[in-house]
């Protein structure tokens, strides 16, 4: 079973590769651990997501505003909020081989995991932010960090946003941009890396007067991601809540849940959703005018989102192979339209046809405005929809001869690969309806 489970994850990296989504990162320079880069259909992928986080968090919300902060900050921001001294893993290493490891992940008495015999040093602290200098000289006046998380952008915003928005509690303030750790262990291809992308919300409410109060908003937001995983195609018996036991519960936080999910691997923690409390505004010594001229400390909600992740699961979800006939196997990237790369294919029935090519591109020139699209007129049209049901790409538009007689084309469905005919002029109105 975890063999067949592993052989899945292989099938999502070479598919990746192959077809344009995902690359090693330096590919040509024999790479750099753990990093990736996103190919063509990767970033319309990346972009989606990112869109639909931000139209339902955002642009649908009357109280919730958006923002994009510096990636570089002031070192009192990581000093004010803890990362200095708290942001932190414990580090061993074997003293033969010089591998090293998170003391929390293995079992530091026994020998090194690597190389099976060397003893392994006393766990250290190592600090995870990403340390760089700041202008031509490399002194310890003029080290920063590459942000660690988004929130703390948020946070330090509060004040300049809750004053210029006019903005009532309560309220929530989003970001979506990249964060850096320098783990010890990245791994597992997308899903822990060392430049990763996510997607933030920090909601404030009043100080709650009783326990009810807070957990009726965290209430909202859990379900909110919930929705989120449903909305990405995921189903729904594979992601699990874990409730962090109170004393496993990170010391800013009252109450966590881990969004986990079954990935090939085992399973990990996809989402995350915390209640801060009043600790970060606090921290930033930030508080809030009321209407009544009070001043008081908003507590929080972070639903904390990660991009890579959210794409990595859509694309195990996804991921189906069917036998059409004996020995004949398509593989069909079942991913909720809205979130496929490619919209619709194009195809002329022949390339050698001029008035065949002039229609397809009329096509193609019509939707693109609106939707990402992909031209194809190499080879057979059953070879072109193998090709598109491998990305994804919800419907697949052939134009043939009938089309120059009658101005419809085939339109054929990635799931059911059933064909109609549609007309041209419809298009537009049949993606707009369809693709949600
Ligand atoms: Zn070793």
């Amino acid at each position: 079973m975890q063999e067949q489970k592993l052989d899945a994850m292989d099938k999502i990296i070479s598919l990746a590769k192959r077809r344009g989504f995902i690359f090693p990162g330096s590919d040509i320079y024999g790479g750099l651990a753990n990093a990736w880069d996103y190919g063509p259909l990767g970033v319309e992928l990346k972009n989606n997501v990112k869109q639909r986080w931000w139209k339902t968090f955002v642009t649908r919300r009357a109280d919730m505003v958006g923002l994009d902060a510096a990636l570089l900050m002031n070192t009192k921001v990581w000093q004010a909020s803890g990362h200095l001294k708290e942001f932190s893993d414990p580090l061993v290493e074997c003293k033969a081989c010089h591998a090293r490891f998170r003391a929390d992940q293995i079992d530091i008495k026994s020998p090194c995991p690597d190389c099976k015999k060397g003893e392994l040093t006393a766990p250290k602290q190592f600090n995870l932010m990403l340390k760089t200098f700041l202008g031509p000289v490399e002194s310890e006046d003029n080290v920063v960090y590459f942000r660690p998380e988004t929130a703390q952008g948020i946070f330090v915003n509060f004040k300049n946003i809750a004053d210029t928005m006019r903005m009532k509690l309560p309220f929530g303030i989003a970001q979506i941009g990249k964060a850096f750790r320098n783990e010890i262990t990245p791994g597992n291809y997308i899903f822990r890396t060392r430049e990763f992308e996510q997607m933030e919300i920090e909601y404030f409410i009043r100080p709650p007067k009783d326990e009810a109060e807070w957990q009726t908003a965290f209430e909202d937001w859990r379900l909110a991601i919930l929705a989120w995983c449903s909305d990405l195609g995921l189903k729904t018996e594979e992601v699990h809540e874990l409730e962090v036991a109170k004393d496993e519960l990170a010391h800013y936080s009252k109450r966590t849940i881990d969004f986990e999910y079954d990935f090939p691997f085992g399973r990990k923690e996809l989402f995350g959703l915390a209640y801060r409390t009043d600790f970060d505004l606090n921290n930033h010594s930030l508080n809030y005018t009321d209407d009544n001229g009070d001043k008081l400390v908003p507590h929080c909600i972070e639903p904390s989102l990660g991009v890579d992740r959210s794409i990595l699961a859509a694309l195990l979800s996804a991921y189906s192979e069917e036998e059409i006939k004996e020995g004949d196997i398509r593989t069909v990237l079942k991913l909720p339209k809205w979130l496929a790369p490619i919209k619709a294919g194009v195809f002329p029935l022949m390339k050698n046809k001029p008035e065949l090519v002039a229609k397809a591109k009329e096509v193609f020139a019509l939707l693109s405005a609106d939707y990402t699209m992909q031209y194809d007129d190499n080879g057979n049209v059953g070879k072109r929809y193998r090709r598109q049901d491998e990305i994804g790409t919800p419907y697949c538009l052939t134009i043939d001869f009938d089309t120059l007689g009658d101005n419809t084309v085939t339109v054929r469905d990635r799931d059911t690969m059933e064909q109609q005919r549609v007309l041209i002029a419809e298009l537009p109105n049949f993606l707009r309806t369809n693709i949600k």
